[in-house]
């Protein structure tokens, strides 16, 4: 099925050459049947057995001086043969020779500086396996083959090893990601919602103590708080009470906290909407001596830990309700 590049009579070939020219047959026949059955290389399971028996051919068609998409060439004459038995090959004979078409660039596009790179070396650790493998696509057997010929062992355990390392080191670091960039959110959190505080202090200082909250929503990026209040705040209002919680938060205000009876502990704040839905002993935090609120946290321990706040819009959030939004200035 494969003619040689030189036009020599096959049983003339030296022993080394038709091994080669046996190995890009073999494994293009079997990479074939395998394809069939809609598998396309990848790096696990069924994808990495059809992978390593493309790219073993591609490295003996390499051997041969021959380029990596003969591979691809070989496809027609085996989905030919075995088409009559296995009308599917014969049926997906252009889909199997683009994915061959496709493996083909795709490794030869490293495989000459892997095998320079293999050349260069006199031992072979299971790290420089695993180097071959993951940056230039070398399967182990491939690497190990190509040792071989130059009488080099390489440890599979040792590559085996330097996987699971490299695999535990890149969880470790998608872990940490994902912790830190909850951290993060979490963070944010805290910090918006400590700055709520304030600005029902703020609201309290300057529109007396019937102003309660109705409510608030926060993410990572604002909050979104409700107060009673009769009428829209003006623009001046507005800018006067993100100046006084900016100036509560650079005086860097300690927050405390203290468990009491519901009773004594809604006299403390001066009473709430939610009071129905207090237990019976509640915590309630103070921040310096401008704030307190009943309240389960968590909270910022120093205001300054905030940072500048800016107040960029309000809303009617229903009657008599309003709704301020608040960003980091
Ligand atoms: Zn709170």
């Amino acid at each position: 099925m494969l003619e040689t590049a030189t036009g020599q009579k096959y049983a003339d070939l030296p022993e080394e050459t038709k091994r080669s020219y046996r190995i890009i047959a073999d494994h293009c026949r079997s990479g074939v049947m395998i394809a069939s059955e809609g598998v396309v290389p990848s790096n696990k399971e069924q994808g990495y057995v059809l992978r390593r028996l493309l790219r073993r051919s591609i490295v003996a068609a390499h051997q041969l001086d021959l380029p990596a998409e003969v591979i691809a060439q070989l496809v027609a004459p085996v989905c030919d043969f075995y088409g009559e038995t296995y009308p599917d090959v014969a049926a997906k004979k252009a889909e199997i020779e683009q994915i061959f078409t496709t493996e083909a660039r795709k490794f030869s596009a490293t495989l000459n500086k892997g095998l320079k790179m293999l050349a260069k070396l006199t031992e072979i650790s299971g790290e420089q396996a695993f180097f071959l493998y993951e940056s230039f696509g070398f399967p182990l057997e491939l690497t190990q083959e190509i040792a071989a010929k130059r009488g080099i062992q390489v440890d599979e355990a040792a590559f085996q090893a330097a996987r699971e390392a490299h695999r535990q080191a890149s969880k470790l670091k998608t872990d940490q990601k994902f912790r830190g960039g909850l951290a993060d959110h979490e963070a944010q959190t805290v910090k918006f919602h400590t700055a709520t505080h304030l600005l029902l202090a703020a609201l309290r200082a300057k529109f007396g103590t019937d102003v309660y909250q109705k409510g608030s929503n926060i993410t990572g990026e604002r909050a979104r708080f409700d107060f009673t209040f009769g009428r829209a705040l003006t623009e001046a209002e507005i800018a006067e009470l993100q100046q006084q919680v900016n100036a509560w938060i650079e005086a860097d205000l300690p927050v405390s906290c203290q468990t009491y009876d519901k009773q004594a502990a809604l006299q403390l704040v001066g009473g709430s909407v939610f009071a129905d839905r207090y237990p019976d002993r509640v915590t309630v935090y103070q921040v310096g001596d401008v704030s307190q609120e009943i309240c389960v946290g968590p909270h910022v321990s120093h205001t300054g830990e905030i940072g500048r706040i800016k107040i960029t819009k309000q809303q009617s959030a229903g009657s008599g309700v309003r709704r301020l939004y608040v960003y980091f200035a």
